[in-house]
């Protein structure tokens, strides 16, 4: 890595990507965070303490799995599962969460903060929040709060107050602005988690380096596996997180291909998918500098994917890096092809998976079945299915 690299990554840019564009209110607030990342995250106590915590709370290492019955569905390449469905909370969100729980812990603050749309991170963010005793505010907006009952009252069940957020049209964008303003207001005791690899400076680099344990053992277990490194590796993209966390230990080997697979939901029309990457332009929006799906005027596009987590009009910015210097390529799987490989999962291998990382699923066995059978596909299967039972049991009759 080159000197500018690192300055430039320390600053929170990747190429033109990332950077911190917000209110002035929030300018000291996000430098103070900044500041813990970088003196604070990397030292020997900080990090044997978050070993600790994914180890015995979370469950890590989890498994990398050989899928026998879908690789010979597929009929060419070995299609290899990163089990995070197995974590704690069914999710790789446990990652970051675990450690910007004890971020904020070091930081002296009281309370996590977070904004959710179909709950996932409101229920790992109140997860941490009892574990580490911290109260907790989850912002949701109120038509959230009526789609998502099960996942309120877990995170009720859990101690969190959850926040119905009232203005505009009462969604995930309205609960961020809301979440934002009690960060504002009380910065001295609030530490708002975020939820993916997303947002102004540190977040994307700091949510990354909590993710990042998936691609470190990915590394190991494929080594231990098959001698030698994978010739692709796959994960589905909503903000980048479970994505950027697989990729980020492999981008230093040339070998080994990188692809993030975007919802392209009901069709490609404006409003049905949410393929930021593939359709976006560059611009602004909460409050980094990435590839965004715009509108007419210039405001974020409405989006659409079956996977509620993935319908986000932007993406983390060392991904949109990632696609400009072509280290990485990035694809789509429809809703569709979502289902289907939802089934097929559950069906050959007994492992029902997160919607979202059935998309990721559905890419990877169609490349396998273009390649031989010599060549080796990592998949992150992100999250497990059962939070998605009763939403897609309409489909799946
Ligand atoms: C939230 C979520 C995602 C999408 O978030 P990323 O930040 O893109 O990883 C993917 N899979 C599961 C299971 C999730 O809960």
């Amino acid at each position: 890595m080159s000197i500018s690299t690192q300055t430039q990554e320390k600053t929170g840019f990747f190429g033109s990507f990332g950077g911190s564009y917000v209110p002035e209110p929030l300018v000291p607030i996000l430098a103070e965070l900044a500041d813990a990342y970088e003196t604070i995250v990397p030292t020997e106590s900080f990090q044997q303490e978050l070993a600790c915590f994914l180890k015995q709370y979370a469950g890590r290492p989890s498994p990398l799995y050989f899928a026998e019955r879908l690789t010979a569905y597929a009929g060419g390449a070995k299609i290899y599962l990163k089990r995070e469905d197995l974590n704690h909370t069914g999710a790789h969100k446990i990652n970051h969460t675990l450690g910007e729980g004890l971020l904020a812990r070091r930081m002296g603050k009281k309370k996590l903060i977070a904004e959710t749309g179909a709950g996932q991170h409101g229920v790992a963010t109140a997860t941490v929040a009892a574990l580490f005793g911290f109260d907790c505010d989850v912002y949701m907006g109120a038509v959230d709060v009526e789609k998502q009952a099960p996942n309120v009252l877990r995170m009720k069940l859990l101690g969190a107050n959850v926040i119905p957020v009232t203005d505009g049209a009462a969604t995930l964008k309205e609960a961020v602005d809301a979440a934002l303003m009690a960060f504002v207001h009380d910065h001295e005791n609030v530490f708002y988690a975020l939820g993916s690899a997303v947002g102004p400076h540190p977040y994307p680099s700091m949510v990354r380096d909590f993710q990042k344990i998936v691609g470190i053992e990915a590394k190991q277990q494929i080594l231990e596996h098959e001698g030698s490194l994978p010739d692709y590796l796959i994960a589905c993209v909503g903000g980048g997180s479970n994505a950027i966390g697989l990729f980020h230990n492999f981008l230093g080997d040339e070998d080994v291909k990188i692809i993030g697979v975007e919802p392209s939901g009901k069709s490609l029309k404006v409003g049905e998918h949410a393929a930021s990457l593939t359709f976006g332009e560059e611009g602004i929006m909460h409050g980094f500098n990435s590839i965004m799906l715009k509108d007419e005027n210039g405001e974020p596009a409405p989006v659409y994917s079956i996977a509620s987590g993935l319908d986000y009009p932007s993406v983390g910015p060392q991904h949109a890096h990632l696609k400009q210097i072509g280290r990485a390529s990035y694809e789509m799987a429809s809703d569709r092809e979502a289902l289907d490989a939802f089934r097929l999962l559950s069906r050959l291998e007994g492992i029902i998976p997160a919607i979202e990382s059935a998309h990721a699923v559905a890419y990877a066995v169609k490349l396998a079945a273009k390649l031989p059978a010599d060549k080796v596909i990592v998949v992150n299967l992100s999250g497990r299915g059962d939070k998605d039972m009763e939403s897609l049991a309409p489909y799946l009759k």
